[in-house]
C-alpha cells in the first residue's frame, strides 16, 4: 500500500527578489507502507528540503506531495497541524523537547493539540513509555535526561498517536554510538514488527545500512537508489 507519494517536486528559496536558489530540481519518491528508506547526500544537497517538503513542514514549489492519498500541496495552514498527528511523527536531531515542560507532558503534546481526554492521555502516554522502557522519566525535565534518555522521549512523543509514517532528520546526530545502536535497534523494530514505515536523513553509514531503500541525494537531485529488501542484515 503507497503511503507517500511525490511527484516531480521542485523548491526554490527566494534569497532576495532577484536572486532565486533552486534547491531540488524535480524529484520524485514513492514510499510504501513498511518501507525503511534513508536518505544520505553531502551536507547542503537537500536533504532537510526534501524530508521537510515530504512532511507537511514545507511546501514544494512545483510539484506534488499525496500523504495516505490526501494532497497535501492544496491543504489549508488550518488543516495541516490536524493532518499531521493524525499521520505523522517528528523526530529531529535535536530532539526538540520543551525545557519547560516534564518528559509526561512533552510527550502528551501531540495528544493535547488533538483534544484527546485527560484519562486518555494518560492511558496513552504511560502505554509507550512502557514500550520504549522510559517510565521511570516520566515526571523527570528534559535537563535532568541523558541525549539518549531524551531521543527515546522524542521518539515516544513521535509515536504517540500511533502514526504510520515516522520522519526523522538525523536522529542520531546528536548521539554517542552507543545510543544511536539503541535507537536504531528502537527504530527497526518498530519498522519490523509494527510495520511504522520510516524515512530518515542520516549522516551515519552503519545506520543507512540497516534501511531497507537507500537514496542518495546531490545537488537536488536523486543520484542513486540501493534497494536493500530482502537482504539478511
Ligand atoms: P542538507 O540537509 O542536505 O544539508 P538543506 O536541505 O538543509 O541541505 O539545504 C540545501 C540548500 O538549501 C543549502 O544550500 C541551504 O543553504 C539552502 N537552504 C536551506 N534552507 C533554506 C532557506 N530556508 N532559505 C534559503 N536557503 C535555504
Ligand atoms: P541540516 O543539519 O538539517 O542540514 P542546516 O544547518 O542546513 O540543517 O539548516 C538548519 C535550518 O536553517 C533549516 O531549517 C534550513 O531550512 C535553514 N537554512 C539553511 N540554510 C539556509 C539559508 N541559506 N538561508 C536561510 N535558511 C537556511
Amino acid at each position: 500500500k503507497k503511503i507517500l507519494e511525490a511527484k516531480n517536486i521542485v523548491k526554490t528559496y527566494n534569497r532576495n527578489t532577484k536572486n532565486e536558489f533552486e534547491v531540488l530540481h524535480g524529484i520524485s519518491l514513492e514510499v510504501y507502507e513498511g518501507d525503511f528508506i534513508c536518505i544520505m547526500g553531502p551536507s547542503g544537497s537537500g536533504k532537510s528540503t526534501l524530508i521537510n517538503n515530504l512532511s507537511t513542514i514545507d511546501t514544494p514549489t512545483k510539484g506534488s506531495v499525496f500523504i495516505n492519498g490526501k494532497s497535501v500541496n492544496k491543504m489549508m495552514e488550518t488543516e495541516t497541524g490536524k493532518f499531521r498527528y493524525e499521520n505523522l511523527g517528528f523526530v529531529f536531531q535535536s530532539f526538540n523537547l520543551m525545557d519547560t515542560l516534564t518528559i509526561r507532558e512533552n510527550i502528551a503534546v501531540p495528544l493535547t493539540l488533538a483534544k484527546v481526554g485527560k484519562d486518555e492521555i494518560k492511558e496513552r502516554v504511560e502505554a509507550i513509555a512502557n514500550k520504549l522502557e522510559i517510565n521511570a522519566l516520566l515526571d523527570k525535565y528534559p535537563a535532568e535526561c541523558s541525549g539518549g534518555q531524551c531521543q527515546r522521549c522524542a521518539v515516544a512523543r513521535a509515536l504517540v498517536t500511533n502514526p504510520k509514517l515516522i520522519v526523522a532528520d538525523e536522529p542520531t546526530g546528536n548521539l554517542d554510538s552507543k545510543n544511536s545502536h539503541d535507537l536504531l535497534a528502537l527504530l527497526k523494530n518498530l519498522n519490523e514488527q509494527d510495520h511504522v514505515t520510516i524515512i530518515m536523513v542520516t549522516h551515519d553509514a552503519m545506520i543507512a545500512s540497516y534501511s531497507k531503500r537507500l537514496l542518495f541525494i546531490r545537488d537536488g537531485v536523486i543520484d542513486e537508489v540501493i534497494e536493500r529488501e530482502g537482504l539478511d542484515q
